[in-house]
């Protein structure tokens, strides 16, 4: 699954072709920087590998969501809908640009239920964020023809999906735009930074100018520093040597893939020899990126038996059910409300008025079916050892 397992010889290269300039801002610094522009090539060739248009780098996956909800007009009075199953991340950035998040169930692709999304529409609804998830595909073209009917514009949050497609096609293209992580445990990574690929030029301008302070990005006279601005923005500017490490990451993205792939049929054969296991379900298993094998058992108590067998066999799974970053039941500081303003924004109007409140029994489906879910996360370097431990294991747990 991550990265840094195969950082080598290019990463340190392309870092180097940065240091040796000296010049670690993106922007500027004509002639110092011998024509190198690092950030500016991870976004063309990051662009180019997805098959799309425009590609504009940031500090971290989260900003990439704020900076794309921003560039689409979503704020205050606003509602986005996105799913239960989730990281933080997702939810943190409808929050932080004053929107109001809203969730639906998962189905079997452990994505976005497009019946639930229907159900959740209303007339404040201006953006819809399905999640990725786990490496693979939500129903995006579902979604993408729900959202179309309702003139909704689609995010697609593919921080946990880079390089994975349906029929050839990437995830992040189906929708207006689409988000990516580079963080430390993602599939490619650089440290710490994100990506949002678009078609839509005006989108990625508006984008652009956005995560950098609202500078126009056209020659001025004067050069940098004499920017006119059409409107306010921020600084979620990454930097060169993220860039760099980026191009390295990107150049191995495929084979990181396909080594994860020939690992996940491995565990997929051995899991399959438990009596009622079902597998995710996947829009394209060809295009799925494998970094993650994930399998249903029958019930709650089937798949917590499972596991104890799986876990005194040294090969212990993930229940997501147990995992407080992921998952809607388990995100006490949304339900409670907590943030550290004194007014109580974002959960609270100014004034004291509550604005914003969940129901931890709103998603019953998905706590259904996160409760017999086990997922193993798949590394690129998978010794043959420990992939005989587990299907070994796995094969105890097929007698349990
Ligand atoms: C990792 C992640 C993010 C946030 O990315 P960062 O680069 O860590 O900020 C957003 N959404 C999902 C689904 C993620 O897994």
């Amino acid at each position: 699954m991550p990265g840094y397992e195969i950082f080598g010889e290019e990463e340190k290269k392309e870092i180097m072709a940065v240091l040796d300039t000296g010049v670690l801002f993106r922007y500027e610094f004509g002639a110092q920087r011998k024509g190198v522009y690092k950030v500016l090539e991870f976004e063309k060739k990051f662009a180019a590998y997805c098959g799309t248009s425009y590609g504009q780098a940031v500090t971290s996956g989260t900003v990439a969501l704020k900076v794309a909800l921003a560039a689409l007009g979503v704020g205050p009075g606003d509602e986005v809908i996105t799913q239960g199953f989730t990281f933080v991340a997702t939810w943190e950035a409808i929050l932080d640009i004053g929107a109001i998040p809203v969730f639906t169930e998962v189905d079997a692709t452990l994505n976005m239920d497009p019946v639930d999304l229907e159900k959740k529409i209303t007339e404040r609804t201006r953006c819809i964020i399905p999640v990725h998830m786990l490496g693979a595909q939500a129903r995006i073209q579902e979604i993408v023809a729900i959202a179309k009917r309702h003139g909704i514009p689609v995010l697609e949050d593919t921080a946990q999906a880079t390089g994975a497609r349906i029929n050839g096609r990437h995830l992040g293209t189906f929708g207006d735009c689409g988000t990516f992580s580079f963080d430390a445990v993602k599939t490619m990574t650089t440290g710490e930074g994100g990506m949002i690929i678009t078609a839509n030029e005006e989108l990625w301008r508006t984008m652009s100018e956005y995560h950098d302070h609202g500078h126009d990005h056209v020659v001025n006279p004067g050069a940098r520093g004499g920017e006119g601005r059409r409107f306010i923005g921020f600084n979620y500017r990454m930097m060169e040597i993220q860039g760099a490490i980026g191009i390295a990451q990107l150049a191995k993205l495929d084979s990181m893939i396909e080594a994860q792939k020939k690992t996940k049929t491995a565990l997929k054969e051995a899991a399959s020899a438990i009596p009622g296991v079902k597998f995710r379900e996947l829009v394209d298993e060809a295009g799925d990126s494998a970094t993650f094998c994930c399998f249903f058992l029958e019930s709650g108590e089937h798949c917590q038996r499972v596991n104890k067998v799986l876990a005194e066999n040294n090969a212990g799974a993930i229940n997501f059910g147990d995992n407080t970053w992921h998952f809607y039941p388990r995100w006490e500081h949304l339900l409670a409300g907590s943030t550290v303003t004194k007014s109580g924004w974002p959960f609270l109007e100014p004034g004291g008025r509550r604005r914003i409140m969940y129901d931890p029994e709103l998603l019953p489906a998905s706590v259904e079916l996160i409760s017999r879910t086990l997922v193993y996360p798949i590394p690129v370097k998978m010794t043959e050892e420990r992939l005989a431990e587990l299907t070994a294991a796995l094969g105890q747990a097929a007698k349990a």
